[in-house]
C-alpha cells in the first residue's frame, strides 16, 4: 500500500522561495571585495537569483550544464547558488587557493560552460582562460564600469550589467529531485582531484538535518557568519540551511583576519560562526592582543580539522561561547557528526572529554569502524579502525571517475581512523595515511599535536612519523613559534610528560617558519614530510 501524500520533489528553489516568502526582510550582510559593507535581505537575494536564472536562459546555458564560481562568501555568490541550481543548472564551486594548472584541470574535467568570479581572482582567470575550451562565458562579479577592457578574455561580462536587463520574475522548473545540483572537487593526496556531485534531494535533506538543535542549531533568531568558504563544500551547507530556517547571514568576503572577523561578529550581532581552527586561531590571537570579548556570539562550529583542546577551553571557559565540534568531508555534503552532549551526567572534565570528540552521527548518517580485514570493531571507545559511513547525502561514486566506485558493501570508507564509544561518540585519531606506526603500535598524531598546541609559546604544531631503523617510525613534532617567543626543544618535550605514554612522546622537535596548509586550511603533512625528507633522528 502506498502513502497518500503530495508528491513534491525536494528541489533547491523551494528553499529560496521559502526564505523569500517567510523571511524576506531578514538581512544578508556582506563585506565586499570593494571593501564596503553591502546590505540586502532574503527577498533581495531571491529576486536577483531569479535574474541570474533569466540571464543563464539568455546566454543559452542548457539544463544540467555546469556554471562555476570562483568567489568569496558574499551576496552575489549566494544569488548564483540559487539562480544556477534552481534553474536546473549545476553550480560548480572552484577553490581559488589552487594553482592555475589545477584549476584549469578541474574546469576541463567538469566541462564548465560559464565561470563567474570575484575581481580578486582576475589574474587567475587570465592565467587559465585560454586552457578552458568548454567555457563560453566569463562573468566578473562587478559593475559594468569596473570591467577591465584590456584582458583578452573572450565573452567577458560584468555581472551587474548582465543582471540589469533581466526580470526578477521567473518560474522555476519542476524536475527530478535526484538531478545534480552542485559539484565540488576534493583534492586527494594522490592522483587527480575528484568531483563530488550533490543532488537536489541530498542537499535539501542535508539542509534540514544540519539545522537540528543538536546539529548546527540554526533558527530565524540567529545571525550566522560562515567563515568557512562557500567554495569549500558549500560552506558546510550553511547557505541552504539558513534559507530553510530564515537565519540572517553575514559574509566576510575576502577579509579573514582576526580584526575583520571580530568587527563583523560584534557589528552584526552574530550569534553563530562556523570555521576551521586556523581561522579561529587568528581571531583569538587578535582578541588576546586587544583584550576583547564577545557580546552576542553564542555558538561556534569548529570542524575541518580537530579542534585543539586549548581552543575549546578559550571559547568555552574564557569567552562563554559553546563549541560545536563537527566532523565531515566533501564526500558527505559535509556533515557527519557533531559533538553535543547526550546527558549532563559526569563532571566537567568528563563532559569536556566527550565534547572534544568529533561527536555523534547526525540523523541520516550511519557509521562503523572496521579492522584491516573489514571486520567490524566494538564501540568501546578504545578499539580504533577505518571509519565507514553511509546515508542519503553521502556520495555513491565520484563524477566521471577514473576507477571503480569507492563503496565497500554500500559503505563509503572515509580514510579517517577512529574510535566509537558506547554512547556513539566518534573520535578521529588520524587520517589513515598520517597514522604513525611505531614498533607495531599506532600513535595518534592529533593527540600529540593537541598537547603541543596548548604550550603558550606554540603557534602551530604538526606531528609526523620519520624513519627509525628499530621502530620503523618514530614521531617528531614540527613547531611554529609564536612571534616574540623562543621555546626550547626541551621545554616543548617537557609538556608531553604525564599526558601520553612515554613511547608516544615525539623523539625530537623541529622548529619551522610555517606548516604547509592546503587549499582548505588543513595541514599538508605530505608536503611537510617532503620538506623534512633529509631530517634524520638523532639516534637513527
Ligand atoms: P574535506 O573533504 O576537505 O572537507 O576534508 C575532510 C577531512 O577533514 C576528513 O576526512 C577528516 O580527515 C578531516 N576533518 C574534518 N573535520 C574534522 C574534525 N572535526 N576533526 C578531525 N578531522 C577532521
Amino acid at each position: 500500500m502506498r502513502g497518500i501524500m503530495q508528491a513534491q520533489s525536494l528541489l533547491l528553489h523551494r528553499l529560496i522561495d521559502h526564505a523569500d516568502r517567510y523571511h524576506g526582510e531578514t538581512e544578508i550582510v556582506s563585506r565586499r571585495v570593494e571593501g564596503d559593507i553591502h546590505r540586502t535581505n532574503w527577498s533581495g537575494i531571491a529576486g536577483r537569483s531569479r535574474q541570474v536564472a533569466n540571464a543563464l536562459d539568455r546566454l543559452g546555458v542548457a539544463a544540467g550544464e555546469r556554471v562555476a564560481t570562483l568567489a568569496w562568501n558574499g551576496y552575489r555568490h549566494l544569488e548564483t547558488y540559487f539562480g544556477v541550481s534552481g534553474s536546473q543548472r549545476v553550480l560548480h564551486t572552484l577553490n581559488p587557493r589552487l594553482v592555475p594548472a589545477q584549476l584549469a584541470w578541474i574546469i576541463n574535467h567538469a566541462e564548465d560552460a560559464v565561470v563567474c568570479f570575484d575581481m580578486t581572482f582576475l589574474p587567475l582567470i587570465q592565467a587559465v582562460h585560454a586552457q578552458c575550451p568548454s567555457v563560453t562565458h566569463w562573468v566578473a562579479y562587478c559593475d559594468a564600469d569596473k570591467l577591465p577592457a584590456d584582458t583578452a578574455i573572450p565573452n567577458l561580462y560584468a555581472y551587474e550589467a548582465l543582471l540589469s536587463t533581466e526580470s526578477s520574475t521567473y518560474t522555476w522548473p519542476e524536475f527530478d529531485e535526484d538531478s545534480a545540483s552542485s559539484l565540488c572537487y576534493t583534492s586527494g593526496t594522490t592522483g587527480n582531484p575528484k568531483g563530488v556531485m550533490y543532488s537536489h534531494r541530498s542537499t535539501s535533506l542535508h539542509a534540514m538535518a544540519s539545522a537540528f538543535p543538536d546539529c548546527l542549531n540554526l533558527g530565524a533568531m540567529d545571525a550566522v557568519l560562515p567563515v568557512v568558504p562557500m567554495f569549500h563544500v558549500n560552506a558546510w551547507g550553511i547557505p541552504y540551511a539558513a534559507a530553510a530556517v530564515g537565519s540572517k547571514l553575514v559574509f566576510p568576503g575576502p577579509a579573514m583576519d582576526g580584526a575583520s572577523i571580530y568587527n563583523l561578529i560584534e557589528g552584526e550581532g552574530v550569534t553563530m560562526a562556523a570555521g576551521v581552527p586556523t581561522v579561529w586561531q587568528m581571531l583569538l590571537a587578535h582578541m588576546d592582543k586587544e583584550g576583547l570579548r564577545f557580546n552576542n556570539l553564542k555558538r561556534t562550529v569548529i570542524g575541518g580539522s580537530a579542534c585543539p583542546p586549548a581552543m575549546y577551553d578559550r571559547f568555552v571557559n574564557d569567552l562563554g561561547v559553546q563549541v560545536l565540534h563537527a566532523w565531515g568531508m566533501t564526500e558527505m555534503s559535509p556533515l557527519g557528526t557533531v559533538g553535543v552532549l547526550k546527558s549532563q551526567h559526569g563532571d566537567a572534565d568528563a563532559q569536556r572529554t566527550q565534547l572534544l570528540k568529533q561527536g555523534r552521527a547526525v540523523f541520516g548518517v550511519d557509521m562503523k569502524i572496521v579492522d584491516a580485514d573489514g571486520k567490524e570493531l566494538p564501540w568501546d571507545g578504545k578499539a580504533y579502525g577505518d571509519l565507514l559511513v553511509r546515508g542519503p547525502w553521502i556520495l555513491s561514486d565520484y563524477y566521471n571517475p577514473e576507477g571503480d566506485s569507492p563503496l565497500v558493501d554500500g559503505w563509503f570508507p572515509t580514510g579517517d581512523v577512529a574510535t566509537i564509544d558506547p554512547q556513539g561518540f566518534m573520535q578521529i585519531t588520524d587520517r589513515s595515511k598520517d597514522v604513525i606506526k611505531s614498533g607495531g603500535e599506532w600513535i595518534s598524531s592529533i593527540d600529540v599535536e593537541n598537547i603541543a598546541m596548548a604550550h603558550p609559546d606554540v603557534l602551530m604544531a604538526a606531528c609526523i612519523g620519520v624513519y627509525h631503523p628499530k621502530w620503523d617510525e618514530r614521531p617528531i613534532i614540527a613547531v611554529v613559534k609564536k612571534p616574540d617567543s623562543s621555546p626550547t626543544r626541551e621545554a616543548i618535550l617537557a609538556c608531553f610528560e604525564g599526558k601520553i605514554a612515554k613511547w608516544q612522546v615525539p623523539d625530537d622537535v623541529v622548529f619551522v617558519d610555517a606548516i604547509p596548509l592546503g587549499a582548505t586550511g588543513k595541514m599538508q603533512k605530505m608536503v611537510l614530510r617532503e620538506q623534512l625528507k633529509d631530517y634524520r633522528l638523532p639516534d637513527a
